[in-house]
């Protein structure tokens, strides 16, 4: 069972079999998911293809939507929450918690889904990216594999901490991620890591989003090569095969909670130009 620790609602989706989508994402009711579920796994919210669920506990009043866009290698669900307005000129994705045991980003998206409703910014939150490392607060997946060494973009095989898998996008939540972020297609992602402090500036795409970041979320640009040039991550993938930038944030080794819990979600929205 994946505890809803950092008070996030639990609520669990109906789901009846697999669900062929045919327009974008924001297109799509509330309670459908992307994937089904994978045979054998043990997703715990009843989840299953072919089940219905209990019914949906009510959204908060910040969330728009929110579905499953696909599981993990234990079959735990992959969330996202739709967030803000549809209408808005801007569209930008939040990555929480790619490596499993950094986890300050799903503090910071918690904080996003639980508070008052945004506007401004078209905004989807995936607080678990990785959820088998994040309940076991551990880097990898459940085979081990360093997610973010696993995209299709300059892929190179790796062994060890920086495990890359048996090829590129070997990993099911690579694949889960790749085709949402495909579907969506935003302006920006930000996928939050740490311990590094900084925001990652190296080859960066869109340098004054960055220096935004940097701004408001208090935290100076860095250079951040993977100790020496970095190989399948995703923002190598995201940056060369789609029009928008995806930017790296890296929290420091022990941020203070409260700026974890009040500042930075307030410095990210107004870096990415929403309120709340
Ligand atoms: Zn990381």
């Amino acid at each position: 069972m994946i505890q809803p620790r950092l008070g996030m609602v639990a609520a669990t989706v109906a789901i009846v079999g697999t669900l062929v989508v045919t327009d974008t994402a924001a297109a799509l009711p509330a309670t459908r998911v992307f994937a089904q579920a994978p045979n054998g796994g043990n997703a715990s919210t009843g989840a299953h293809a072919g089940v219905r669920a209990t019914a949906a506990a009510p959204l908060p009043p910040a969330v728009v939507s929110k579905r499953i866009i696909g599981y993990s290698v234990r079959g735990r669900p992959i969330r996202a929450y739709e967030l803000g307005e549809r209408g808005a000129r801007k569209t930008v994705v939040a990555l929480g918690s790619m490596h499993g045991n950094e986890q300050d980003g799903t503090v910071l998206i918690s904080q996003l889904i639980n508070g008052k409703p945004i506007t401004g910014v078209h905004l989807w939150v995936l607080p678990r990216d990785n959820p088998d490392g994040y309940l076991r607060n551990v880097r990898h997946n459940a085979r081990g594999v360093d997610l973010n060494r696993n995209f299709p973009t300059k892929w190179k095989r790796a062994t060890g901490y920086y495990n890359s898998g048996a090829r590129p996008s070997s990993e099911p939540e690579t694949r889960v991620l790749k085709r949402f972020l495909d579907r969506v297609n935003p302006g920006h992602v930000v996928t939050f890591h740490s311990p590094l402090r900084g925001i990652d500036v190296y080859g960066a795409k869109d340098r004054p989003f960055a220096r935004r970041l940097s701004t408001h979320l208090r935290l100076p640009t860095k250079s951040f090569d993977c100790s020496g040039g970095c190989h399948g991550t995703l923002t190598q993938w995201f940056n060369r095969n789609h029009p928008g930038a995806c930017v790296t944030v890296e929290f420091g080794s022990d941020p203070r909670p409260r700026y974890l819990n009040v500042r930075a979600p307030r410095g990210f929205l107004r870096a990415i130009g929403g309120s709340r």
